[in-house]
């Protein structure tokens, strides 16, 4: 027989806001634990530079929105603790015999908690209590719980409560846009804000750079401490490539296209935890095919941290050049393709594949052909090698680069069937 119901709200309160202050109020309420923890994560301690917070000044932001409720403690065990917060292991430091563990998730949690990691456990350890953020996700949450019990034998209640919609993202950006921040926030979270002028942007960060030589030069310094030597030596070379179909194929995104270039693998050298620590961070959905081949997180961690790190020299072309550089995608525009092809058979690769690529995409070139038949032949092939190596490895094959490779070959077939070499029908 359990004795002690003891609630949870974790979340990054990055600041604490109306929506879930609403959120533990209704939760309080309608569940009625004996006690509350509400435990801010520990992120990293570089999202606390730039107009960002501390993890200092989250605790006391959240003791001003949550510190008046009776039965309610601030906790700072995750933010003491090293390394990523999962809350499965806050789960078993929690875990007491004679104690029921009820988890407050917001609908955006609850409706991926089953991807959240060792999310079985988690589902085993805790009651999970839902509750909607957003007007409509009724159906979504019914399903989920149905779903939820099936799959897990989780116990689940949802609170029917009118949504309050606000995010802290909403927040960031009102407090950056100067607007009147009582409908978002308890006047006592303001005062913490304005009194440690958390969010503010500084200006020099924000500031767009004209990517002239300095400027690039500058950035191939900045992101030199991000890589091994071995790989600031392949990223000097990608960028290098990125200039040189820059010329053949977008002479007017050649700075870009280095920029992206210099960017591209500024967080491959983060092992495996540390990438889904990043992604936890900027809210990157992990899906369960990145942890079985983790090679791949880099791209999207990588996007997301030179948009922090770097923001002067990016813009959301860059960005997406990076984001798209290993995968690949349906739809990839011309930009991403040539960031996706300069790190493929740049010069410093030595794998056959990449040699044999090059020497193609050259030799065709340089014999005069279309550019356009040889960038789509070049990138089908592209496809093929990685889809090939991955299946002889055992890996899973991203989605995205089947999609990818599909519509390319549509486009150079254009659109009609591909006659198969006749050992392929045997
Ligand atoms: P961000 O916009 O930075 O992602 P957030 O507003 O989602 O932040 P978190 O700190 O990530 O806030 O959320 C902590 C917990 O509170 C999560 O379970 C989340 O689902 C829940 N939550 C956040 N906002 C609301 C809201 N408006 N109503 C109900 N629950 C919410």
């Amino acid at each position: 027989m359990k004795t002690e119901r003891l609630g949870l709200f974790g979340g990054t309160f990055a600041p604490p806001h109306r929506g879930h202050v609403h959120a533990l109020d209704a939760f309080l309420r309608t569940v009625k634990p004996d006690r509350t923890l509400v435990m801010p994560t520990g992120i990293p301690p570089h999202k606390s530079k730039d107009g960002g917070d501390t993890p200092a000044a989250r605790l006391a932001m959240c003791r001003a929105a949550f510190g008046t409720f009776p039965g309610v403690e601030i906790s700072d065990y995750e933010i003491k603790k090293d390394g990523p917060s999962y809350t499965v292991e806050t789960l078993r430091h929690l875990e007491a015999p004679d104690r029921e563990i009820l988890l407050l998730c917001g609908s955006d949690m609850f409706l991926t908690l089953s991807r959240w990691f060792q999310s079985e456990e988690i589902f085993h350890r805790a009651v999970i209590v839902g509750l909607a953020r957003e007007a409509d996700r009724e159906d979504e949450m019914h399903a989920a719980k149905a779903d939820y019990e099936k799959r897990f034998g989780a116990r689940v209640i949802l609170i029917d409560e009118e949504p309050v919609e606000i995010s802290s993202t909403d927040v960031r950006r009102a407090i950056r846009d100067g607007e009147d921040l009582a409908p978002y926030l308890p006047e006592a979270v303001i005062d913490v804000i304005r009194a440690e002028h958390l969010y503010e942007p500084e200006e020099a960060t924000m500031e767009k750079r004209i990517l002239d030589e300095a400027a690039l030069a500058e950035l191939s310094e900045k992101v030199r401490p991000y890589l091994t030597p071995k790989r600031y030596a392949h990223t000097k070379s990608v960028e290098k490539e990125a200039a040189a179909l820059g010329a053949i194929y977008l002479p007017d995104k050649i700075p870009s296209l280095r920029a992206a270039a210099l960017l591209h693998d500024i967080t491959k050298k983060e092992d495996a935890e540390k990438q889904l620590q990043i992604c936890a961070e900027f809210g990157i959905i992990v899906e369960q095919t990145d942890r079985l081949s983790p090679a791949v997180f880099h791209a999207k961690t990588g996007a997301a941290v030179a948009a922090r790190d770097f923001a002067p020299f990016t813009d959301d072309e860059i960005l997406s050049g990076i984001r798209w550089h290993t995968t690949g995608h349906s739809g990839m525009t011309r930009f991403e393709c040539l960031v996706y092809l300069a790190d493929y058979i740049e010069e410093t690769r030595t794998f056959d594949d990449c040699t044999a690529l090059r020497r193609e995409f050259y030799d065709r070139i340089g014999a005069g052909e279309d550019p356009e038949i040889v960038l789509t032949d070049v990138m089908i092939r592209s496809f093929d090698y990685t889809i090939a190596q991955l299946i002889e490895a055992g890996q899973p094959v991203a989605a995205e680069s089947v999609a990818a490779r599909n519509e390319f070959l549509i486009k150079r077939h254009d659109g009609q069937p591909v006659s198969l070499p006749a050992k392929g029908l045997s």
